[in-house]
């Protein structure tokens, strides 16, 4: 994708260097702020943020990598991307788009759906309508799951972004009334539907960015090799015993790149009901 010029947005809260500013004011200075945070009833986190950062040590011990800060540039683009997209049709729907905030973090991460681990992958959480990534997954992607490329990473994001426009259209609800039935589960299950469908909605946004002519040759490719890659056949999410709401099963590869790529050829919502859909 041609990104350079592209808008980056401002949604992106980083909370990468966190843990290390943490351990940096530990130590007796951390104790007393966590037991004035517990006499107060403050959450002991955002004292710790107020709390001056130290010039060397830890802020130092986490080395910026211009790889990394490379990736949460495209990042902020294709979240820019999405809430360009999503604001149009929303609009044309007659509603209004909320931005959801995506939040970038090392190892572990504290959401409104409880603690998530970075081996749990990117995820969205519809509480506190976030998205949570950790970088290194797309380093994972590239070299575990082999779907390099930058509309691979478009890919995921998106993915996540769409499950925040299903939490706002409602289709949230629907999985979780069927779940009350005990419908969810299965090949054809609501659970299955609903990421199938996020996937449909990643493919709206690559009609988007490609409807702009940014998208350059082998880019649906890089993103049919990202919705491969983590399809339920090929990967088996490690679970760590939290909280992640994206756990659920996905659908196969071929169905994840199929929904995927009918987004991106029609760009219509109108084709994206794999609710109702008999053959997903
Ligand atoms: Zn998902």
């Amino acid at each position: 994708m041609r990104w350079r010029d592209e808008r980056q947005s401002e949604n992106i809260e980083d909370r990468r260097d966190m843990s290390g500013g943490k351990i940096a004011i530990g130590g007796l200075g951390g104790v007393v702020v966590l037991i004035l945070a517990l006499i107060f009833g403050a959450d002991p986190r955002q004292i710790l943020e107020q709390l001056p950062q130290p010039e060397d040590g830890a802020q130092t011990s986490r080395a910026v990598n211009p790889e990394e800060e490379e990736v949460k540039k495209f990042v902020a683009v294709v979240l820019a991307q999405t809430e360009d997209a999503w604001g149009d049709i929303f609009r044309q729907m007659g509603r209004q788009y909320h931005k959801p905030k995506l939040v970038l973090f090392n190892d572990r991460v504290q959401s409104g759906c409880g603690i998530a681990a970075s081996a749990t992958g990117p995820f969205y959480c519809p509480q506190d309508e976030k998205l949570y990534i950790d970088l290194s997954f797309f380093r994972e992607l590239r070299t575990r799951f082999r779907a390099p490329g930058d509309f691979a990473i478009g890919y995921v994001v998106a993915h996540e972004v769409g499950h925040h426009v299903q939490k706002q259209l409602g289709m949230m609800d629907r999985v979780n009334a069927a779940r009350r039935r005990g419908r969810e589960d299965g090949a054809n299950g609501a659970s299955v539907r609903l990421e199938l469908q996020a996937d449909f909605l990643a493919g709206v946004w690559a009609h988007s960015v490609q409807s702009r002519g940014i998208v350059e040759n082998g880019d649906a490719e890089e993103a049919l090799a990202a919705a491969s890659a983590v399809g339920d056949d090929r990967l088996q999410r490690e679970s760590q015993g939290y909280a992640v709401p994206d756990s659920f099963t996905h659908g196969t590869s071929a169905q994840r790149a199929r929904w995927f790529l009918k987004g991106m050829d029609t760009g219509d919502m109108r084709q994206g009901d794999t609710f109702s859909a008999s053959e997903l």
